[in-house]
């Protein structure tokens, strides 16, 4: 897919804004590549729909092409859709014995997912744990369950040969509330496929143990089909969230895009192998890169942002050689200082700073100070931004008031603006030399 989109992306180089065409040759690539990531049809066409509106008209980015650019939308509207109100990798178990239940089709990894969970909920969050199995259908499938008990330390219901699933939820709630468990799981049978059995089977559990949570267990290498899968069981059954599993191997993880999409149902947790601890809680940026192929160009748009921050930042160094700092340089450092989460980044971008840096830090500044510090800059008038010297008194009662705050706050402005401006005098005459440049890299 990469190829493909880089052959459309190279006849894209145009700069300026996003044009209407920009952006559909793009899309149309991207739309290929949702598909061949198996989403379904209907929700492509939905999703492309909603990013064209977003691209149409924003402005490019130099040195990136406009078709990396709407890779790169699309790719925040992909983890905006799928992040959701998602998991933060807990369940919802107060209230103990809290019932989970565990469905989907046979084969999708329920048992496996049932015992990594309550792994992760025992180790995790110090939860007594009882796991049933009630899969009446497969042959020794309440053994696996059983084995898989026994390996990661978790108890399981004793097995009673005849019995069904209906009378197993019951045996377990039972058994949960006289145990002292905090949590019961019950993973349930599947079919190759959904059939009126298998939903009334699990209906009737459903009703009998009345679950804090059900989570729908898909394959994700399963494409189109876990579409119907999840509308099917979410409509009968009622889903609070998806685990996709599978997803150590080469799907692209389309589905997770499609049920997200057809049942608005979180999805929660990723299975990412065998072994017992191979499950995360999702993470909507890595299902994303993985669904568009090209985690590459997104971070390659990324890195071009970073870079025009570093062009403003090296021009503004060469204003400080030739021994200029005005105060609309000092308004452009304190924007950046707050971009860049203070003092500390902004000695990264400035070298020498650090006795200015540490004044400020003693003071007790925050970020509150910086934009009180803009604000005063902004009530400058143009003038007296570019020459600092003018400001006498009656200016600074007019600034100050105009933004609302005191003459004292808008005279450490000014301290502190000289200072910076001593500082870059300074270096300035230290010449071309390299300490800068040498600091800028
Ligand atoms: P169930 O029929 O839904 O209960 O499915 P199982 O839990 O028995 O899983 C079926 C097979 O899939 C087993 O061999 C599991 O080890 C395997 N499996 C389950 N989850 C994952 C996963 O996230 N990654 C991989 N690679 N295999 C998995
Ligand atoms: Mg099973």
């Amino acid at each position: 897919l990469s190829d493909r989109l880089g052959g459309v992306f190279d006849r894209l180089t145009k700069q300026g804004a996003l044009s209407e065409d920009d952006v559909k040759t793009a899309l149309r690539e991207v739309r290929i590549a949702l598909l061949e990531a198996d989403v379904s049809l209907p929700v492509a066409r939905d999703f492309i729909k909603a990013v064209q509106d977003k691209a149409s008209g924003q402005s490019v980015t130099k040195s990136v092409t406009p078709g990396q650019q709407v890779v790169k939308i699309v790719h925040d509207e992909l983890v905006h859709v799928l992040a959701g109100d998602g998991g933060d990798g807990t369940l919802k178990i107060d209230n103990p014995p809290a019932p989970i239940l565990m469905v989907g089709l046979q084969g999708s990894g329920k048992t496996t997912t049932t015992a990594k969970l309550a792994k992760r909920m025992k180790e995790r969050e110090g939860k007594k744990v009882l796991m049933a199995s009630l899969d009446v259908n497969r042959p020794a499938a309440m053994e696996q369950l059983q084995i898989l008990g026994a390996q990661i330390g978790v108890d399981t219901l004793p097995i009673v040969k005849g019995e069904d699933p209906v009378a197993i939820a019951k045996r377990a709630k039972t058994q949960a509330s006289l145990g002292g468990y905090d949590v019961y799981m019950l993973d349930t049978a599947g079919r190759l496929s959904i059939d009126e059995e298998l939903m009334q089977q699990v209906e009737a559990v459903r009703n009998v143990a009345n679950p804090r949570e059900t989570l729908l267990v898909v394959d994700g290498l399963t494409g189109q089909d876990a579409v119907s899968t999840a509308e099917n069981f979410d409509g009968r059954i009622g889903i609070s969230g998806v685990v996709l599993t599978r997803m150590d191997g080469d799907g692209r993880g389309g589905a997770a895009l499609s049920m997200r999409a057809v049942t608005g149902k979180p999805i929660r947790f990723v299975g990412l192998g065998e072994k017992m601890d191979a499950i995360e809680e999702f993470h909507a940026d890595r299902v994303a890169g993985r669904i568009l192929g090209m985690g590459d160009i997104v971070s390659l748009v990324e890195k071009a942002q970073e870079t025009i921050e570093a062009e403003q930042a090296e021009r503004m160094m060469k204003r400080f050689q030739k021994g200029r700092f005005n105060m609309n340089d000092m308004k452009m450092q304190l924007e950046q200082m707050m971009k860049m989460g203070g003092m500390e980044g902004m000695m990264g971008m400035m070298p020498g700073m650090k006795k200015a840096a540490k004044q400020v830090e003693e003071s007790g500044m925050d970020d509150s100070v910086f934009k009180r510090q803009i604000a005063m800059i902004q009530s400058m008038t143009k003038k007296e931004r570019a020459n600092p010297q003018l400001l006498q008194a009656s200016r600074k009662k007019r600034i100050a008031a105009g933004a609302g705050l005191e003459v004292r706050e808008l005279n450490q402005l000014i301290k502190m603006h000289r200072q910076m401006a001593d500082m870059m005098k300074k270096m300035g005459k230290m010449g071309k030399g390299g300490m800068l440049k040498q600091a800028m890299k």
